[in-house]
């Protein structure tokens, strides 16, 4: 197994924002639900699929992966839930990576 590019990476990253868009879009479709209640609901889901997950890893016949649920996990979701919601930084592109134009 290769590790994934860069742009592999952020890909997939962007895959997996719009589809949890379209499924805040959905949770809002009755247009009575606050935008908070509709992300606690993501939320609450996201926590019962780390369950499940968890329960299959731990279950003997279960993904014979070799991860293990551990203590700090739920932290660590926490953490990564509270870095989403703060202000994207900008990005700076690299210049090696840039295409030349023109000339000067
Ligand atoms: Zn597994």
């Amino acid at each position: 197994m290769s590790a994934r590019t860069p742009a592999e990476i952020l890909a997939r990253d962007h895959e997996i924002r719009e589809g949890t868009a379209r499924l805040f879009e959905r949770a809002m479709r009755d247009r009575r639900t606050p935008p908070l209640a509709a992300l606690e609901t993501l939320a609450r889901a996201l926590g019962a699929v780390y369950r499940d997950i968890a329960r299959a890893h731990l279950d003997p016949a279960g993904c014979p992966c070799g991860w293990t649920p551990g203590e700090g996990d739920l932290r660590a979701l926490i953490e990564a839930l509270r870095n989403g919601a703060r202000p994207a930084q900008p990005v700076l592109p690299s210049l090696q990576g840039m295409e030349p134009v023109g000339r000067a």
